[in-house]
């Protein structure tokens, strides 16, 4: 599943091709895509419409449009996407945003779900096997509002502190693991960068989140930072299903520290690096390196206000 490092790496890839190019037209072809909005209301609120800038926010990808409407898309578990290389592309392969060592080589057009043909003759294509992906057309004044109730802090901003990280912690009996998989907490950590930023952090993944310290917290700021931008700096990577057929996988594993090397040392300290489950996800960490925090005594008075 892309996390804030493959989306980012796609709009980066995306930004320079498609901004200034109008939308002809929009092409829903999936109704799911939209849900609950029927598709011909967004076909119509998008097309002729001018891209002004490609954004992102947690793990969805933005497409700024002229007259102050925003098409935010989320890939979910399966979804690509797709602009072809030359202009009026029909027939040719379009090249898979985030490229080869994000996502499986060959296009798969069987599974598109939405196009925008654009004026230079290209095609922008939304793929998704699994159909989780989603796209929803949004006015200015409503972009807070559904951002504010779907994701939290930005974590490669100068909103992402020590202190910060410390108060959305506070008093929360959660694994270490689950806390960073919050979006309404810190958006874009899935479940790859999770386990990378909390072995950077040097904690364990089952300690209650608010049992941190400063230190702790600082600790774990700077293994999130450091984790995406590892990711960030590589294109982007993932270890879904498709990558086992193209031999790729042993290459991509070594940049993880931790995350599906069970059983292999621990790049820091040389202990087996274990596996566990940790709110149905696959966790992986060092048992040596990464310090398990106690529960702190919980404060009666933060306890009435929390509930
Ligand atoms: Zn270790």
């Amino acid at each position: 599943m892309p996390e804030l490092p493959e989306v980012e790496t796609i709009r980066r890839q995306l930004e320079p091709e498609v901004t200034g190019r109008r939308i002809l037209e929009a092409d829903v072809l999936d109704a799911r895509w939209t849900r609950p909005e029927p598709p011909d209301d967004v076909e119509r609120a998008i097309a002729g419409r001018t891209i002004e800038a490609v954004e992102r926010r947690g793990k969805y990808l933005l497409l700024r449009l002229e007259g102050g409407r925003t098409l935010a898309m989320h890939l979910r578990m399966t979804g690509n996407l797709l602009l072809d290389e030359e202009p009026a592309g029909d027939g040719a392969d379009p090249r898979r945003l985030g490229g080869e060592r994000l996502y499986e080589g060959n296009p798969e057009l069987r599974y598109l779900r939405a196009q925008l043909r654009l004026d230079d003759g290209r095609r922008l294509l939304f793929t998704d096997p699994r159909r989780f992906g989603h796209a929803v057309v949004l006015r200015d004044h409503e972009l807070d509002e559904y951002f504010a109730a779907r994701l939290g802090v930005e974590p490669l901003s100068d909103s992402l502190t020590a202190e910060e990280l410390c108060r959305l912690a506070a008093g929360r009996r959660a694994p270490l693991k689950s806390f960073l998989l919050n979006q309404l907490g810190i958006a874009g950590i899935g479940n790859i960068y999770a386990d990378e930023a909390l072995h950077r952090a040097e904690l364990h993944p089952l300690s209650p989140a608010g049992s941190m310290k400063p230190e702790d917290c600082e600790r774990l700021r700077v293994g999130i930072v450091e984790a995406l931008e590892a990711g960030l700096r590589s294109g982007g990577a993932s270890i879904d299903d498709y990558r086992d057929a193209r031999g790729e996988q042993g290459s991509m594993q070594e940049e993880f520290l931790v995350h599906t090397r069970e059983g292999k040392p621990c790049p820091r300290c040389g202990a087996e690096i274990r596996r566990i489950v940790v709110g149905g996800r696959s966790t992986y960490f060092c048992p040596s390196c990464q310090r398990r925090l106690r529960r702190r005594p919980r404060r009666r008075a933060r306890r009435r206000v929390a509930g």
